[in-house]
């Protein structure tokens, strides 16, 4: 646990959705190391996310773990009360749930479509409005931060890479871009910051087969001029950076942590 006098975060309230495994797991334990209490949100994996508050507690930090799925509005408002009767508000919103169902285009069906859509989008709308209205409410209370609050969109790569075989995915993350930047338009005058952050390929179970072999992280790698695999400790690191008073200026931004990988590494040799 680092020094506590210098904790970024230290006693502010953080709700990481989707926390129970990858990225949300790394970027609550993140946040929790710099102060900050932390509710981690699970869909389904109570073990998961009971796993990632043990961790959060053994490193001397605060969680709680709270169900729900975020694309049903009805549990994300019972979500964010529950929330507000533990720890009495929230000051750090990271809408990271998301997932993938894969088709080729003319083979996607609607609940393929609707699935992805409904969670890696909808539910960061459903989150963020909740967010917003409390963050509104109480307003900057400056020994917690600059701002009235904080929303950290987790987007991808792929909201500027498009991806055959995925575009349910594409789509939605290419929506979290406009609706981070909308609401970044939107909210700024109260002092709320809004900002995204985009991962490359990071490890987690959301894309194991890409990296769990030699030959697959090999052919991977050929897509990131950095030469290595991101983990989800890169992206907790960015998470922190993006919740605290150090980004106070950085209002309306995707911060990508690729890698490299939109810099079109297929054109190094001349295209
Ligand atoms: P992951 O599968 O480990 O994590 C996704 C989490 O979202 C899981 O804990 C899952 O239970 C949760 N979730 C799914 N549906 C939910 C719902 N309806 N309500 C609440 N939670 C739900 O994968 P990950 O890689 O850690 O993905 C986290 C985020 O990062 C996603 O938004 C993903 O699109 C994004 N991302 C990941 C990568 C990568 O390379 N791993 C790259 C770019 C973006």
């Amino acid at each position: 646990m680092e020094n506590k006098t210098t904790q970024k975060l230290k006693g502010q309230v953080a709700l990481v959705t989707g926390a129970s495994s990858g990225i949300g797991a790394g970027v609550a334990k993140a946040l929790a190391a710099e102060g900050a209490k932390v509710v981690v949100n699970y869909a389904s994996s109570l073990k998961g996310a009971q796993h990632t508050v043990d961790e959060i507690k053994a490193a001397g930090g605060e969680a709680i773990a709270i169900k729900a799925d975020v694309s049903n509005e009805a549990e994300v408002l019972s979500m964010f009360k529950e929330m507000y009767d533990t720890f009495g508000t929230i000051d750090i919103l990271v809408n990271n749930a998301g997932l993938q169902k894969d088709a080729k285009f003319v083979d996607m069906t609607l609940d393929e479509w609707n699935t992805v859509l409904g969670i890696n989008l909808t539910g960061q709308f459903l989150c963020a409005r909740e967010a917003a209205k409390e963050f509104i409410r109480r307003g900057v209370v400056p020994e917690r931060s600059k701002a009235a609050g904080k929303i950290i969109c987790m987007s991808s790569v792929h909201e500027i890479i498009p991806w055959a075989g995925h575009v349910n995915y594409a789509a939605s993350k290419g929506g979290v871009m406009l609706l981070m930047k909308s609401i970044a338009q939107e909210l700024a005058q109260y002092k709320i910051r809004v900002n995204s952050i985009a991962p490359g390929a990071i490890k987690t179970p959301i894309n194991n087969e890409a990296w769990e072999t030699p030959e697959a992280e090999k052919k991977l790698l050929k897509l990131i001029p950095y030469n290595r695999v991101g983990e989800t400790s890169d992206i907790g690191a960015a998470a922190v950076w993006l919740a605290s008073d150090e980004s106070d200026y950085v209002h309306g931004i995707t911060l990508i942590v690729d890698g490299g990988m939109t810099l079109y590494p297929g054109f190094q040799d001349n295209g």
